[in-house]
């Protein structure tokens, strides 16, 4: 098996960051490339106080975040950048938008050949479709191509949920699955279906939450105490739609929608309007609750 030593991360934002951090941690040789200056200092400066504020908590050595960070580089150039040469694996991270990241992968699928790993962290994207765009650049580059889906904040969350496109080989699926346990992850591996497997389950109990609200069965502040008391969840569905992103929920929902063929996944009325409003959550300082307080 192919051993994975250099990371090279593409996207320097709230999800690259926080992968080729936890990448550094873990001893890895890490290059996070995004395609302007901005975004890359920005990235580089939030990786400097996440560090210094794991060691001032006691979470971490000095000397181990001194090493992360020398293990850690930045380019700028997207998936062009010279900085990425000699990764084994380059998991993606850029914007959700499927045209943007088959662009990329087809700058990758031309530029890495086999045995490189070509992982993206889409949240709802078909990873066949992204596989096709890079097969489309390079014949069977699609058997390199994997979902590595992180959760954010990456440095805290545990799952990597691993997902198979229609070409994935096994051996690339076993070689990511090592990679997430050696970054101190725990992965589970699911089939290219609409929302994977975490997104189909979360998003239509977060919808049915925002129907339950709608037609009066309870306050959100019950339906969520509800929820966390009587299910043992650490936060209420409508509290963890806030936290997500109002718009991002009804997101996925269309992408359930369409990808499962079936009207009952659409984003709840309720759920629409507020992202109609601009009531999108922390992120708008109002979405369900209030959070300018
Ligand atoms: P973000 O907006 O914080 O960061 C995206 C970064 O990509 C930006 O820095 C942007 O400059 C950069 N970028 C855009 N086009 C690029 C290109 N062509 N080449 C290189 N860089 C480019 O977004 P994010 O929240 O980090 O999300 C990134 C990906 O992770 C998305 O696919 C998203 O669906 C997925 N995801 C997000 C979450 C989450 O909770 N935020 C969780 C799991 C997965």
């Amino acid at each position: 098996m192919h051993e994975v030593k250099r990371v090279g991360v593409i996207g320097a934002g709230q999800m690259g960051g926080g992968i080729a951090q936890v990448a550094a941690v873990a001893g890895f040789d890490t290059v996070v490339s995004d395609t302007t200056d901005a975004a890359v200092e920005r990235c580089k400066a939030t990786h400097a106080k996440l560090l210094a504020r794991a060691v001032e908590k006691g979470r971490m050595e000095q000397a181990d975040a001194d090493a992360a960070s020398s293990r850690l580089t930045y380019a700028v150039g997207g998936a062009e950048a010279d900085g990425l040469s000699g990764a084994d694996i380059v998991i993606e991270a850029v914007v959700e938008d499927a045209a943007v990241k088959a662009k990329v992968f087809s700058t990758l699928a031309k530029r890495f050949a086999d045995p490189v790993i070509l992982a993206t962290n889409t949240s709802s994207i078909s990873i066949t479709e992204i596989g096709a765009a890079a097969s489309k650049a390079a014949a069977g580059a699609d058997a390199r191509v994997i979902g590595m889906h992180f959760f954010y904040p990456v440095p805290v969350m545990q799952l990597v949920e691993v997902i198979n496109g229609l070409a994935t080989e096994e051996e690339v699926t076993k070689r990511v699955i090592a990679l997430a346990e050696a970054m101190g992850k725990t992965a589970l591996p699911a089939n290219d279906r609409a929302g994977f497997v975490s997104n189909r389950v979360l998003m239509p109990m977060i919808n049915e939450a925002f129907y339950a609200l709608m037609e009066g069965v309870a306050e959100p502040e019950a339906i969520d105490g509800i929820m966390k008391l009587g299910c043992n969840f650490p936060m209420g569905p409508l509290r963890l739609a806030d936290f997500i992103g109002l718009d991002t929920c009804a997101h996925i929902m269309d992408v359930l929608a369409e990808g499962l063929n079936s009207e009952r996944y659409r984003p709840c009325p309720l759920l629409r309007q507020l992202v109609t409003a601009g009531r999108l959550g922390d992120k708008t300082g109002r979405g369900i609750f209030d959070h300018q307080k």
